[in-house]
């Protein structure tokens, strides 16, 4: 299905990403893949290349300008053109509106979970007006749901993510360019781990939603694929949820 096609995923090391990048090369794409942790990186690139996938894993921390606005470009250097763009990395952090490390918690999450979607999107824009492209961003049902203390900077940035999924749609519409986010509910990823939070934090919220689970990375990265092949051609500006139904509770 992406055979002669180009994808850019970042935090692309462990996951969702991970799942996405495996996802993308059994389809025949060639994958960039960002992340920050070289032996991770190794370890998805080797199982890519079981399929005979052209893969390049990025080494780069996405929160960092500098860092973030080369990936696009040592994509397009490599591949000759970028076709798919999935804003994927991501942080969660423990910050009630109680503590005095808040604002920090804020700009720490802002930093990685919007700010290089906004950077690295309007970096691969004119690459992805060249081939008509598409852009899956991975945002969080937290985005609409207040559900869970000391989330509050999480949700924000997917929130925001979710208008600006909106507006890219809008915006980029008459240049044949679709954009769309994927809405998980709880996924079982180590996320949660070093986060503040329980480390069954997932595997707990999963219990209670309606279907009774946490979803696995694959089942996302199925849904990325799907959003960004053309069997989704009608599909533009929506924010997809996956999340055992729990924003239904
Ligand atoms: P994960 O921790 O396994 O993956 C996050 C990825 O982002 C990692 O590869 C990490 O290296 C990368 N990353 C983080 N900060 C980075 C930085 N500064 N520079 C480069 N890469 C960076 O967790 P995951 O659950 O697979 O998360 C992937 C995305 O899914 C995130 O955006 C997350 O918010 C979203 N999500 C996860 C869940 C869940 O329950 N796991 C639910 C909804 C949404």
């Amino acid at each position: 299905m992406f055979a002669n096609k180009v994808v850019l995923v970042t935090g692309g090391s462990s996951g969702i990403g991970a799942a996405t990048v495996e996802a993308f090369a059994k389809e025949g794409a060639s994958v960039a893949f960002v992340g920050r942790n070289q032996a991770k990186l190794k370890d998805v690139e080797s199982r890519c290349q079981q399929y005979g996938a052209n893969v390049l894993a990025i080494r780069a921390d996405v929160s960092k300008d500098e860092e973030a606005k080369t990936v696009v470009q040592q994509t397009v250097d490599k591949f000759g053109k970028l076709d798919v763009l999935v804003n994927n990395a991501g942080i969660l952090r423990f910050a009630s509106v109680l503590e005095p490390t808040l604002i920090q918690t804020y700009d720490e999450t802002m930093n990685t979970n919007l700010r290089p979607v906004v950077l690295i999107t309007s970096l691969a824009i004119p690459h992805l007006v060249a081939t008509k492209g598409s852009i899956v961003n991975v945002s969080s049902i937290l985005s609409t749901i207040v559900r869970i203390p000391g989330i509050m900077p999480y949700s924000m940035s997917k929130a925001a993510m979710d208008h600006f999924t909106k507006f890219a749609a809008l915006e980029l519409a008459p240049s044949g360019v679709r954009v769309n986010s994927v809405n998980p509910g709880p996924v079982l990823t180590d996320i949660a781990s070093g986060s503040g939070f329980s480390p069954d934090l997932l595997e707990d919220t999963g219990a209670h939603t309606p279907l009774g689970k946490a979803a696995q990375s694959e089942e996302i990265a199925n849904m990325i694929v799907y959003l960004a092949s053309d069997k989704a051609k009608s599909v533009t500006g929506s924010c997809y949820i996956m999340d055992n139904g729990l924003a239904l509770q």
